[in-house]
């Protein structure tokens, strides 16, 4: 595999930059900086995600026709490598990188239609209605119902977990529309409107103070029979290629590289509490190049993988083991985070819902203040898109044929 950028991707590599350096503004670099979840709030990211958009940039992963880039998987990386280096805000995968390749995969032309150009332009905001309590791991296991009476489906039942559904203005959920046959063949993909009686949004907040995750509740909720994606009954291979692009539709390594550079930049001035600078601590350092030569490692595996996506080949089960890798990596990068700074990284961010209105005083940088809730609240990242052991078992039975 040639591991060198040709002479065209070094030169989209400077068009990107320019882009960036002249679209970018600070005040999105610094909210995404201030994020400590998994997607950035909507008022950051969609401000971006508008910004991208007018460049025709948004959905590279989406075929050209449906208003895609048109880029090679290698232009790919590098535009997300070099949005990670400037410090841009992650998008939204929901509509952009879930629901839109669907869409673009399954949907009829008069769903491509009706709901593309509204991820596009950031009009519509997605949430997915996968989890269940009791069905996670174990997602063909679903119990919420769908029937069909007329033109509509009737849904009764809940979801869980169920990210950004307090923004969100449609949802796409897996529903069980036949009880008689294996669990698997009876599912369906549907497309809901938030807004109606039949749905309730109850918020769950996590540890670290965040309202990110929700539970969404369906009684007679319903839908237009034009809303599922599919026939009836084919929502499991529908919810697998959602899976896939979840669990490696995006690179981990470019961001998590930027993040050790910078613990690096920090550990030469920050007091190991002992004898000088952190950078000094030879279990630190060690654990810190560690990090780096795992992330490295990453990204290689994620070039040979866009060197097979460039051959026409799907990503299969290796998105398994980049989601495997990625996350673990970076859960590692936020424990050497709170190590570095020690106990100024004893505190949740101010004006967090967590504290209500009696808002603690802040102590250390602003860096000390976003390390907590950052690892506390990546502390699901080894559970959502697939836990680590569903993963381990995925890649043991495809990879090794255990
Ligand atoms: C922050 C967050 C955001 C999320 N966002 C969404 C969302 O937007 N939409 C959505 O639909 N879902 C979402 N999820 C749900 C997520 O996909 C599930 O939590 C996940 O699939 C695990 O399911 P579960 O929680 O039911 O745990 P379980 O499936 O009950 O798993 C419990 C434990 O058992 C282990 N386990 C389960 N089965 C096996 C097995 N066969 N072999 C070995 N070990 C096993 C698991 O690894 C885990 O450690 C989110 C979850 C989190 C934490």
């Amino acid at each position: 595999m040639d591991m060198d950028f040709s002479p065209e991707d070094l030169a989209f590599r400077e068009e990107v930059r320019d882009f960036l350096a002249e679209n970018l503004p600070d005040r999105l670099k610094d909210g995404a900086r201030k994020t400590p979840g998994v997607f950035v709030e909507p008022d950051i990211g969609m401000e971006w995600h508008k910004i991208l958009n007018s460049k025709g940039w948004v959905a590279p992963h989406w075929p050209k026709e449906d208003g895609g880039t048109g880029w090679t998987p290698t232009q790919k990386f590098i535009f997300e490598k070099e949005c990670a280096l400037a410090g841009a805000p992650g998008l939204a995968i929901l509509g952009l990188r879930l629901v839109g390749p669907v869409i673009c995969e399954f949907g009829t032309p008069e769903q491509k239609a009706r709901f593309l150009p509204k991820i596009l332009n950031g009009e519509d905001y997605w949430c997915q209605g996968y989890s269940e309590p009791g069905s996670g791991s174990d997602l063909a296991s679903l119990k919420t119902t769908a029937r069909l009476e007329g033109d509509q489906y009737v849904v009764n039942g809940s979801k869980i977990w169920t990210t950004h559904a307090h923004h969100a203005n449609w949802i796409f959920a897996l529903v069980r529309t036949d009880a008689t046959v294996k669990k698997q063949a009876g599912i369906t993909f549907l497309l809901l409107p938030m807004d109606q009686p039949g749905i309730e949004v109850t918020p769950i907040m996590s540890m670290s103070g965040d309202h990110e995750v929700n539970q969404v509740f369906f009684t007679d909720a319903v839908t237009s029979v034009e809303n599922r994606i599919g026939e009836e009954g084919a929502g499991w291979s529908i919810a697998k290629f959602l899976l896939e692009n979840e669990r490696g539709g995006s690179c981990f390594a470019p961001r998590l590289l930027q993040s050790i550079d910078r613990l690096a930049e920090l550990a030469d001035t920050q007091p190991s509490g002992v004898n000088g600078a952190i950078a000094h601590d030879a279990r630190f350092r060690d654990r810190l190049a560690k990090a780096r030569l795992d992330a490295e490692a990453l990204e290689f595996t994620e070039l040979r993988i866009l060197a097979e996506l460039a051959k026409g080949r799907a990503p299969g089960p290796q998105t398994s083991l980049v989601k495997l890798l990625g996350s673990n990596i970076g859960q590692e990068v936020d424990t050497l985070r709170l190590e570095l700074l020690g106990h100024d990284a004893l505190q949740l961010p101010l004006e967090r819902p967590l504290y209500g209105n009696e808002a603690p005083e802040a102590i250390g940088s602003e860096f000390a203040q976003i390390a907590m809730g950052r690892y506390l609240n990546n502390r699901a990242a080894t559970i959502f898109g697939g836990s680590d052991e569903v993963q381990k078992n995925i890649i043991a039975k495809t990879v090794l044929g255990l």
